[in-house]
């Protein structure tokens, strides 16, 4: 189960400040999500949320090329971060990758009719309400 990072994420991110999604400009988050643009990154399958899944960290070949292309400006705290980061994977929210590849989640259903997720067994979509469209994510 994997996800792309966006390759527009740091415009995405600046959007979302804009709109209050998010409350304050973090350059330390931001040099994270420069690093992850348009990288395919495995998902932590323990906990799968609706809108949000943790990425597994990167191996530390990976990390260490990766932190190898910061600008010698940015600092030392930056840099721990982005190591932190890379190193224990990130939260990806829905709006920073481009779909999930390979979701399987047997606890989880998905209506072909609207795209709404339920973790009903059975019964109508929440969204929709339609009750014969459910599939199994497995
Ligand atoms: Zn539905």
């Amino acid at each position: 189960m994997q996800i792309t990072i966006r390759d527009d994420i740091e415009s995405r991110y600046v959007g979302r400040i804009t709109t209050g999604h998010i409350s304050a400009y973090d350059a330390s988050w931001v040099a994270v999500l420069r690093l992850l643009a348009g990288r395919t990154l495995e998902i932590d399958t323990k906990f799968l949320f609706r809108d949000q899944l943790n990425t597994e960290g990167l191996p530390a070949d990976e990390v260490e090329s990766l932190l190898a292309t910061l600008p010698e400006t940015v600092s030392d705290k930056c840099r721990e971060r982005c190591h932190g980061a890379l190193t224990k994977g990130i939260r990806a929210m829905y709006w920073m990758h481009t779909g999930v590849d390979g979701d399987v989640r047997p606890t989880r259903k998905l209506c072909r009719w609207c795209h709404h997720h339920s973790d009903k067994s059975a019964g109508a979509c929440g969204n929709c309400g339609k009750t014969d469209h459910f599939e199994t994510l497995s």
